[in-house]
């Protein structure tokens, strides 16, 4: 048959994990095969239609320093982008950008449909080909036998999946699509770990029945954040408003009225959901007290009326999903599109895979994405990207590679996911990272470029736009560092108004931009100006690295210090409960297990690297 059958790398699932693992693998010049359920669904967001937010944004922009897709997609398909957390550090800004969800898959599809080294091909996997002990290739429904190095499986929500409406209950890996069953069960019969998550989803509601008057409108941000690296601002399509509405008492007690027909309260569902997501449900109960809960209403694009009100995740049955959705004002009169649903479905504990996410139980096999217990496009999407190149370099017989905690968000994700495993959807959050102001969003190229480039990740294109913003910060720090402000001359004077003591002596300009309430703007153009203004990412840097520059290097020391120190003993006699800042479980802990040194503490399971930290800090203050 003159049919292509063997690859190197073959990735199971179009979702947000697979699609960025086939596209790595690809880049990397290995031949590749994407394998899913339906070519239609490529890149298809199975729930609110947005891209990016706090700590997301932050594994975004690292899938984009890796030359991935999601973020200039996003660019592609937002309808609406904003900074978040725009007045606190820039360690925890984030760019959100609300998509529209067909312009998002069909820029997904175009990349895949464009990227050399990589075959589509549309059916389900329903087993693997394991030789001697080593996942060898798929086998699909119609009995197709492909054949890899390597595979990576990333089947999201699809692995015995249960979606429940009410007590109404049916097999389905989403709404609209089937569930894995047959790959699930042979799945079940190896010697991994499994278990049970859930997840839900709104109602989606149809514009035009909607009063958007009665509610808040929310726009956008004036200038307009932009995802990619690579990306600009022309490449945005139209931007829209959001709106905001609120639940009610009326909305409240609609929900407790039905909570004896709710799958969660009444024990058909067994998994667990994303605390930090939670169902609206789940919120009248956890937080009883509160009369209301805000509601964002976010269109799911510009060539559809559907709505998509987040906030009111829900799997309580239809009419009472009706009845709460027209408690809230300017929505008395809508019309539900879709119902709200929630899925169960099975997930691996993380901790049976390696740092380069392939199994520990069997070699070549890769898990990426919602099957290793994780929540959202933006960690299936970095996820994927790492497990498709360590894939391909497996493929290619290369050793692996996974940035540490100190280098990504990603490093963060896998060290979490592989060190502590996972009882609940995992989602990620600035909070996550010990080491905040190296890991911004701003830096993600910064930090992650080269390495991609040096694997074989980056494209020449973006590996010459890099080194030319590389070289632009250095040379603009230069011009700065050595352009000199003199007193009683007008570029003094011109600064004057913005520093707390007029200049006495020469400064340049960089010394000027340390000082509080001094902006880049302010000063840059004050000397030696470029003819051409540099670019917002570079003058970015600029500012940035200058106004931190203490705190960055102070953080720079901890992480040397941590890497030196990491078999400092500890004393027998220490007394763990009287440690400032760690969490009664984290004392509990160490309290019974008195571990001999750090590096024995932070591998009790629970012990966060956080934790870690304030362990150094104490022995510190001991000394
Ligand atoms: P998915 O996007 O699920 O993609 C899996 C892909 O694998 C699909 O293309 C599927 O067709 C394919 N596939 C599966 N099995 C096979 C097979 N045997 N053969 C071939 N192809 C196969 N995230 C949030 O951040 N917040 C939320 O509130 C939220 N709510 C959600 C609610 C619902 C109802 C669902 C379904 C998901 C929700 N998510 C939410 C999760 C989000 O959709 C996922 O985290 C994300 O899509 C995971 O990406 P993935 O690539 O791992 O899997």
């Amino acid at each position: 048959m003159d049919f292509p059958t063997r690859f190197d790398v073959i990735v199971v699932g179009g979702g947000h994990a697979g699609t960025e693992a086939a596209l790595a693998a690809a880049r990397m010049g290995v031949k590749t095969l994407l394998l899913t359920h339906n070519i239609e669904t490529l890149g298809q967001m199975s729930c609110n239609p947005a891209i990016g937010g706090i700590g997301k944004s932050h594994l975004v922009k690292e899938i984009d320093a890796l030359d991935g897709a999601m973020a200039l997609a996003t660019d592609k398909a937002g309808i609406q982008f904003r900074t978040l957390n725009s007045r606190k550090g820039p360690a925890v800004r984030a760019t959100r950008a609300q998509a529209d969800r067909i312009l998002y898959k069909a820029a997904i599809r175009e990349m895949l449909e464009n990227q050399p080294n990589l075959w589509l091909f549309q059916q389900s996997c329903e087993d693997l080909i394991v030789e001697q002990g080593a996942a060898r290739g798929v086998i699909t429904q119609s009995g197709i036998q492909f054949r890899a190095k390597t595979v990576v499986l990333t089947t999201g929500t699809f692995l015995g999946g249960i979606i429940h409406v009410g007590m109404q209950n049916y097999s389905g890996g989403r709404a609209g699509d089937p569930a894995s069953l047959g790959l699930a069960e042979k799945l079940r019969a190896l010697p991994f770990r499994i278990d049970r998550l859930k997840t839900g989803t709104p109602p989606r509601i149809d514009a035009r029945s909607v009063d958007f008057s009665l509610m808040q409108a929310q726009p956008g941000d004036d200038i307009t954040p932009v995802m990619s690296y690579m990306g600009n601002r022309s490449l945005h399509p139209q931007q829209i408003n959001c709106f905001i509405t609120h639940t009610n008492e009326r909305t409240h007690d609609i929900i407790r009225a039905g909570m004896d027909r709710s799958p969660m309260y009444s024990g058909v569902i067994e998994g667990v959901g994303p605390r930090y997501c939670p169902s609206i449900e789940d919120k009248i109960v956890r937080f009883a007290d509160k009369d209301s809960h805000q509601v964002f209403i976010e269109p799911e694009g510009l060539t559809t009326h559907e709505l998509y009100p987040n906030g009111v995740s829900t799997s309580l049955p239809f009419d009472v999903q009706l009845d709460l959705i027209r408690s809230m004002k300017g929505m008395e009169n809508a019309h539900i599109t879709r119902p709200g649903y929630a899925i169960e479905y099975d997930y691996f504990n993380p901790q049976d895979l390696k740092y380069s996410l392939e199994t520990k139980h069997m070699e070549g096999l890769f898990f990426a994405g919602q099957i290793n217990g994780t929540t959202g496009y933006e960690e299936a999407g970095a996820q994927g990207l790492l497990a498709g190149m360590n894939a391909a370099l497996q493929a290619q017989g290369k050793d692996s590679w996974t940035p540490r905690r100190d280098e990504a968000y990603l490093g963060v994700l896998v060290d979490d996911l592989i060190t502590m495993g996972t009882k609940e959807p995992y989602r990620m959050f600035t909070s996550r990272a010990e080491y905040r102001l190296i890991l911004r969003e701003d830096n993600a190229d910064i930090r992650l470029t080269e390495k991609g480039r040096e694997v074989g990740l980056v494209s020449d294109e973006r590996w010459a736009a890099f080194c030319e913003k590389r070289e632009a910060i250095e040379k603009e720090t230069q011009r700065m560092k050595t352009s000199w402000i003199v007193p009683n001359t007008p570029e003094a004077e011109a600064i004057n108004p913005k520093l707390e003591t007029p200049i006495s002596h020469e400064y340049s300009l960089l010394d000027l931009l340390k000082r509080p309430g001094v902006e880049y703007s302010d000063v840059a153009h004050l000397k030696n100006a470029p003819e051409t203004p540099v670019a917002e990412q570079v003058s970015e840097q600029v500012q940035i690295s200058v106004k931190y520059a203490g705190y960055i290097a102070r953080q720079a020391d901890d992480i040397e210090r941590m890497r030196r120190q990491e078999n400092t003993v500890l004393p027998a006699d220490l007394d763990y409960t009287a440690i400032d800042g760690l969490s009664n479980e984290v004392k509990q802990k160490l309290q019974e297990a008195r571990p001999e040194s750090l590096a024995a503490a932070s591998r009790i399971q629970g012990v966060t690297p956080a934790a870690v930290s304030l362990l150094l800090v104490h022995l510190k203050k001991r000394a």
